[in-house]
């Protein structure tokens, strides 16, 4: 009988096969930057739930917030009155959002529920039909939002028709352009990417039917790519020029990753539409955006909501979360272990080791860290049909040593994303781990 098996293979047989999964691990307990596994295995986690528990697993303050919530109520059902979770959130989540203009919020659940309300607010409030995204976004796997990630064919084949109306512009990474290098300027790239939108503009859809752009302002699952912040200079024009709304899914990128909590803060450039998740309330689902509240009262009463929209629990987690945040100077920490990380990899890039030859590219901010791998086997251009083959193979070295990486793109990419609460001891034995894994892939 299947109650026999061992826990993992149970899952293997009662758990959708539709989820790919990175190791055969059974998660049982996490503690800051560790998991221990039901057989008593403790990993190193550089993944943190992929950029969740950004205060890591099981933070103190968080856990003791929402099991009072649990005592207190538990589903406060926003369509029929008001949460006084929900509005504490939003008192401690205001003040820390990347502008002023951004005052209203409706919650969610998921990253991608948030991106679909975020395509309907546009929508609704514009008029218009369409959306831009970018080559290499990746905004949920639900039909809208498959529909809108062009990261890897993998999450809408088979699967549709998904959507309708969303066109794809570049995004100002080398990776996309076949034949440059990641020693393109910028603003080349930028200049290149900027063409290729005016482009979809004239060619695939008008202003006129074009609700709103959205990006990653740091491409996320489509290969860890910063925007410049000219990039996002230029898009708020456009936008403003021609009546788009900027929508910015700082799902991945946000609260505190990229050392601000937001990344459009750095640049100053206002999006009409913030979307956050994941790390909003450090493990428990949550999830959201924010708008003016001009925008948002768009939208007619009784279009929005859900069941668990901006459950009491989750959000009694994400108001001890931002407190923590505030109280603990997490993002003091990502600055510290930001320098020691890419210090770290920039020696070994340029150590003239088997190892350090490896190492195309090394980008991002904060602790949302990407490593492009050289891989003469992957072509550029668009015709390639190689995979990523060394990414995928050093990730399992990782996995042997007991540290839990990801790789990410259809380029041969690793990503470090760990909680950003964690030490200089923690991190420094992550880089070992890393480069004892480059270098058996390297033999
Ligand atoms: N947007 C971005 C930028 C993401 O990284 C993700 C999740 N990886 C999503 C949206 C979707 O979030 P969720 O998995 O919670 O639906």
């Amino acid at each position: 009988a299947s109650s026999d098996l061992d826990t993992a293979a149970f899952g293997e047989q009662h758990i959708a096969k539709g989820i790919g999964r990175l190791t055969k691990h059974v998660f049982d307990e996490g503690k800051g930057t560790f998991i221990t596994t039901d057989k008593g295995v403790k990993l190193l986690d550089l993944t943190a739930g992929i950029g969740v528990v950004n205060l890591g697993h099981c933070h103190p303050k968080v856990s003791a917030a929402a099991a009072a919530q649990c005592s207190k109520i538990t589903h406060a059902q926003v369509n029929i009155g008001f949460s006084s979770a929900q509005i504490a959130l939003i008192k401690e989540l205001i003040p820390i959002l990347p502008h002023p203009s951004l005052d209203t919020i409706f919650f969610w659940n998921s990253g991608a529920e948030a991106v679909e309300a975020a395509v309907k607010l546009a929508r609704a409030a514009t008029k218009k039909p369409n959306i831009i995204v970018m080559q290499g976004s990746y905004h949920g796997r639900t039909n809208a939002t498959a529909s809108m990630t062009r990261s890897k064919t993998i999450y809408g084949e088979g699967h549709g028709p998904l959507m309708s109306g969303v066109f794809a512009t570049a995004f100002p990474y080398y990776s996309q352009f076949g034949g440059a290098s990641p020693d393109t300027p910028t603003d080349e790239l930028v200049e290149q990417a900027l063409l290729q939108l005016k482009l979809t503009l004239q060619q695939q859809t008008s202003p006129s039917d074009t609700a709103a752009i959205i990006l990653e302002p740091v491409l996320g699952e489509g290969g860890y790519v910063p925007a410049p912040p000219e990039f996002l200079h230029d898009l708020r024009k456009i936008c403003d020029e021609n009546n788009i709304l900027l929508i910015a899914d700082e799902v991945q990128c946000g609260m505190g990753r990229t050392g601000h909590m937001w990344f459009m803060e750095e640049s100053g450039v206002r999006p009409d539409i913030l979307v956050f998740a994941k790390g909003i309330a450090n493990g428990f689902p949550l999830s959201g955006i924010a708008s003016s509240k001009e925008l948002m009262d768009r939208q007619k009463p009784g279009s929005m909501g859900g069941t668990y929209a901006g459950n009491a629990v989750a959000c009694a987690a994400a108001t001890a979360t931002i407190q923590a945040f505030r109280e603990e100077q997490i993002l003091d920490n990502v600055a510290a272990r930001s320098k020691q990380i890419f210090s770290f990899l920039n020696d070994l890039k340029s150590s003239n080791t088997k190892a350090g030859n490896l190492i195309e590219d090394i980008r991002g901010k904060g602790l949302m860290v990407g490593v492009q791998l050289s891989n003469p086997e992957l072509e550029r251009d668009s015709s390639a049909q190689s995979q990523p083959q060394l990414a995928p193979k050093i990730v399992q070295e990782c996995v042997k040593r007991n540290m839990l990486l990801l790789s990410t793109s259809v380029f041969d990419v690793l990503r470090f994303i760990p909680p950003l609460t964690i030490s200089e001891e923690e991190l420094s034995q992550a880089c070992s781990i890393f480069k004892e894994s480059l270098e058996a892939v390297a033999k």
